[in-house]
């Protein structure tokens, strides 16, 4: 059976696109009969707010979304908050480690934002790790770790990555792509890439549906589950909506949050029907519920460009 997943972040509020993204994995999994969960990844705790997380779960159901496995539900896999799991992290570290995937990095904050351009570029997370601390001596590392606690780095097998996007296609990343990356903080704090990979693959998800702004984790993720004996889901990667000022949307317009419409008396019809509209999945915005797209999904049919968000249409969603 098919399992997919979201797995938002309860830091900031849900926003429409957000909520598209969760729509989207839905119809994705509901549409194949499969099973779908919730997780919260809240392993960055000092950024994370309990509340948050009960809002997006009153969020998600007030657009008409269930899921069979979720914080609030339970399930066979359970628990499904990343801040209660971290056993599992770090047993999965302590096995790269032994198997020589993992070197302790040294280097300050300082260091780290004063890369300017580093060999491979830019990636979310910002500006790749140039590699200083990976082939420090034994010695050397003694000295350090004397009068510091390191941070963990994945070291990126020296090949490209190559996946099949099941919407985009063909992705093809260079050697190294984002440059070595932190699956443990010096303050003991997990990485994103290190919980969602062992999360996704502890929980049997097949299908990850998500943002295109998380295209280039991928590639660290394939290397994660490669070093980890796991085999990858299938990967999805759904453009981003823009704003009005073609900016992509953030968390400065509470118009576009999800708890802000569903408070004030938006039908969440009305925005599902953006949504699906948004999507390429129909002509027009019209509205619908969440359900009646399950028999006419394809996500070969889902559009691959970034979508603008108008006024004309926040203005329908603002009430
Ligand atoms: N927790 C991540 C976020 O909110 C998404 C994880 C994923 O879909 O892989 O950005």
């Amino acid at each position: 059976m098919r399992r997919g997943r979201f797995a938002p972040t309860p830091s900031g509020k849900l926003h429409i696109g957000n909520a598209r993204t969760a729509l989207l994995a839905w119809l994705q999994i509901r549409s194949a009969g499969g099973a779908f969960i919730l997780r919260m990844e809240d392993i960055d705790k000092p950024r994370s707010r309990p509340e948050l997380a009960v809002q997006m779960i009153d969020d998600l159901r007030w657009l008409g979304l269930n899921w069979d496995e979720g914080p609030d539900v339970g399930g066979p896999y359970g628990p499904y908050v990343q801040s209660m799991r971290e056993h599992l992290y770090d047993e999965a570290v302590q096995r790269l480690i032994r198997n020589g995937w993992l070197y302790p990095c040294y280097c300050s904050r300082a260091e780290l934002s004063a890369i300017a351009s580093a060999p491979h570029g830019l990636s979310s997370e910002g500006p790749a790790y140039p590699g200083t601390c990976r082939h420090r001596t034994p010695e050397e590392q003694a000295v350090k770790a004397a009068v510091k606690t390191p941070s963990m780095r994945f070291a990126m097998p020296d090949r490209p990555v190559r996946f099949v996007d099941a919407l985009l296609g063909e992705q093809l990343f260079d050697a190294g792509a984002g440059g070595d990356f932190v699956v443990k903080r010096a303050d003991g704090i997990f990485g994103y890439q290190l919980a969602v990979v062992i999360d996704d693959a502890a929980m049997g998800i097949t299908d990850v549906l998500r943002g295109s702004d998380l295209m280039d984790s991928t590639p660290r993720q394939i290397s994660l589950y490669e070093a980890l004996g796991l085999p990858s889901p299938h990967f999805a990667h759904v453009p981003l909506l823009f704003g009005p000022d073609g900016r992509r949307l953030a968390k400065r317009d509470d118009g576009i949050m999800l708890a802000t419409m569903r408070t004030s008396g938006t039908n969440p019809e009305t925005v599902v029907g953006w949504l699906a509209y948004w999507s390429g999945l129909t002509d027009r915005p019209e509205p619908m519920k969440a359900s009646e797209l399950i028999p006419v999904f394809d996500l070969s049919n889902v559009s691959k460009q970034t979508v603008t968000v108008t006024e004309e249409a926040l203005r329908e969603l603002d009430r």
